[in-house]
């Protein structure tokens, strides 16, 4: 087994397999390789890895901490900003699209070593249309970075990341960033993971000073100032607390062995009795605590002044779980039809003990055909073994096996239960669950998909690209549950549906810049329908007489529209009330109730389907990105009159009863 993962030469960058993203090369970043070697000494065992996600509501800084984390883990020797002044962009945001939004789109894996321990990372988007991102990163992590803004807090979205945590599990530590910003709190922020999140949470940390005072923090348990110097703070200087902050410090500590206390039997005892805890005692505590997610360590930093990361490096190896200290399960499924599902633990030692099993948790097609994510959940994979798809039952060869780091790639022979890799050329869809030839009917338990919200018509700008747009509208939908297409037949348009306006522009964009076939999208046609409007009589006679008994029948009675009911529902968060329900009275909606928790407010309306168009749009741009909103059908009622009065225009004037208006659009 020795030197059985020993790192072959940089191969090519990912961008360069993947082609076909436009303008940028891989050429811009520079990687360190040399802390590669480490990979050469064996088999790694479990307590040195961590797979971890990095979650957070969109701008809370991620991505720049991610960047921070792989400079300080000596996996890239530059470091730049998102949007930054070199304009080249940060590592982790390898599409082009990602880089000049400056927003991340696709989760990117990477993996890194900080003191010896080998983490895996998976930068996952914060912005709501994503989601699906997230809840495949979730899925096949062990751990995970809650990163909250100090000025921001807890916001609408860090709400659906607690829920998605919360759906798998997902033990986690929360880092409070931007310290450096003017109007930090970090302590509201605390607060809020308290009280809307419903966390047992406490500082780990204190900050030195805050706002362009921000300085260092305090370790609680250890007891001692740290300051993070250097250009790029890369030398970690410990100290005494200053004098100044000894109570606050003291307080704190007590206010964090209570809270650790509360949800660790071992502690709780030692607290009763008296007893004075250890460093180690309350390390070993936070740490049960943490992986049971009876507890939330919070730690505080600036990754844009680069202050907190190392300590935060620190925590993710001390607090997260390695991935023998988490339960996953296979579900076998039997040929014999019975209903009965049987689940069976994955065993993660990281050998050719057991069987393997993995499951494709992510997509990437290219020009040199699809790259597959998979995490290995049990046994060893090699380069050249022939695995089974469980759901196709078909079988694939492994012809190449690497490693990720952000649009880079490394390549290996094998790997194990824990690891996460990526294959090449394995047609799957995401989801899919690989074994070897005797487990062929295990699946890992599927990923939640949350349902579309919205839809729009797309169709190719120039109709010689059918061909193109089907590809490309074929790669998306299998690379991405919740990108969903269907054809309408009564309007005859293709219609695709998504996750929020953002989410389907991205695929409209792709789709010109990776298939060469621009695409014009628009509001889907709404189908109208005729209706009665006051109750109509009708009698109706049935008679026929066919050779043998005759046949009579005699209908009588009344048509009436039906009572409305309140189907519609629309929910909005606060801090923006009037310019919300100004927006819904402008596209003619009717109120028909709110209520509010804290500072957060959700107001419930029955609006047109046809003037809803852009609104997600609309929504996020009146509430800073803190509403969201979320629509159902409710029931079909008369149109306004000047509505109407456009449908029969439109119809005469195509076909051709009335001519079509000068300046109009002929669609
Ligand atoms: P993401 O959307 O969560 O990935 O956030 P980004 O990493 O893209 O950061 C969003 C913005 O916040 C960028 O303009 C960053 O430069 C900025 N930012 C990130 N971290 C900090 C920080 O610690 N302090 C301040 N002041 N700004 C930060």
């Amino acid at each position: 087994m020795a030197s059985s993962l020993v790192p072959s030469q940089l191969t090519v960058t990912h961008e360069q397999l993947l082609g076909a993203r436009g303008g940028w090369t891989g050429l811009q970043f520079v990687v360190n390789w040399k802390v590669c070697r480490w990979r050469s000494s064996g088999v790694i065992p479990n307590e040195k890895i961590r797979n971890i996600g990095i979650s957070a509501h969109i701008d809370s800084g991620k991505t720049t901490l991610t960047e921070r984390v792989l400079y300080y883990t000596g996996r890239i020797a530059k470091m730049h900003e998102v949007k930054g002044k070199d304009g080249v962009g940060a590592v982790m945001d390898s599409m082009e699209l990602e880089r000049q939004r400056g927003i991340t789109i696709q989760s990117a894996a990477t993996y890194t070593m900080w003191k010896d321990v080998n983490i895996n990372i998976i930068d996952t988007p914060g912005h709501v249309d994503f989601t699906i991102e997230v809840e495949r990163a979730l899925r096949v992590l062990d751990g995970a970075v809650l990163v909250l803004c100090a000025v921001g807090g807890v916001q609408c979205q860090t709400m659906t990341v607690n829920r998605q945590m919360k759906r798998y599990n997902v033990p986690f530590l929360t880092f409070i960033n931007k310290l450096d910003r003017v109007g930090s709190n970090p302590a509201r922020a605390l607060q809020q993971m308290r009280s809307k999140l419903n966390h047992n949470a406490a500082f780990m940390q204190i900050p030195i000073g805050l706002e362009g005072d921000f300085k260092g923090i305090i370790d609680l348990i250890e007891e001692r100032a740290i300051y993070f110097d250097g250009d790029f703070g890369q030398i970690v200087r410990y100290e005494e607390i200053p004098a100044e902050f000894r109570a606050a410090a003291a307080d704190h500590r007590q206010e964090l062995i209570e809270c650790i206390a509360n949800s660790d039997e071992k502690l709780g005892e030692m607290f009763l009795e008296e007893k004075i805890p250890s460093i180690s005692d309350l390390k070993l505590a936070i740490r049960r605590a943490t992986l049971n997610r009876a507890f939330t360590p919070v730690f505080l930093g600036s990754a844009l002044k680069n202050k907190g990361v190392q300590t935060l490096l620190d925590a993710i190896l001390e607090y997260l779980p390695n991935p023998s200290e988490v339960q996953n399960y296979a579900i076998l499924n039997r040929d014999d039809d019975s209903k009965e599902k049987t689940k069976i633990l994955m065993n993660s030692k990281r050998d050719n003990s057991h069987p393997f099993v993995g499951l494709a948790f992510k997509l990437e097609a290219g020009r040199f055909g699809q790259l597959t994510y998979v995490r290995n959940y049990q046994g060893e994979l090699k380069k050249g073994d022939n695995i089974y798809n469980t759901r196709t039952k078909k079988k694939v060869r492994v012809q190449r096996l690497v490693l990720m780091h952000a649009d880079m790639m490394e390549d290996v022979d094998e790997v194990f239960a824990g690891d996460i890799c990526a294959l090449f050329g394995i047609d799957c869809a995401s989801g899919d669950t690989f074994t070897n030839k005797d487990n062929s009917g295990l699946s890992m338990e599927s990923i939640h998909v949350p349902d579309p919200v919205i839809s729009i018509a797309m169709k190719p700008s120039n109709k010689n690209d059918l061909e193109k747009f089907s590809k490309g509208i074929g790669r998306f939908t299998r690379e991405d549950p919740t990108f969903k297409v269907h054809f309408d037949t009564e309007n005859k348009e293709t219609i695709v549906s998504g996750m929020g306006e953002l989410h389907l522009e991205i695929y409209a964009q792709r789709m010109e810049r990776e298939y060469g076939c621009p695409c014009i999208t628009g509001k889907p046609k709404v189908a109208f329908r005729e209706t009665i409007t006051a109750p109509v009589p009708f009698e109706f006679t049935h008679k026929k007489q066919s050779g043998g008994a005759g046949q009579f029948g005699k209908v009588i009675g009344v048509l009436e529209p039906l009572d409305p009911e309140n189907y519609t529902k629309l929910e909005f968060s606060n801090e923006f009330q009037g310019a919300v329900i100004a927006g819904i009275n402008r596209r003619h909606g009717v109120i028909t109730g709110q209520d509010g928790v804290e500072d957060y407010f959700t107001l419930y309306a029955d609006v047109p389907l046809n003037d809803m168009f852009g609104y997600s749009t609309e929504l996020r741009s009146c509430t800073e990105g803190k509403g969201e909103y979320t629509m159902e059908y409710c029931r079909y009622q008369p149109c306004s009159p000047s509505t109407q009065e456009d449908l029969v225009n439109k119809y005469l004037e195509a076909t051709g009863q009335l001519p079509v208006k000068k300046g109009k659009a002929k669609n």
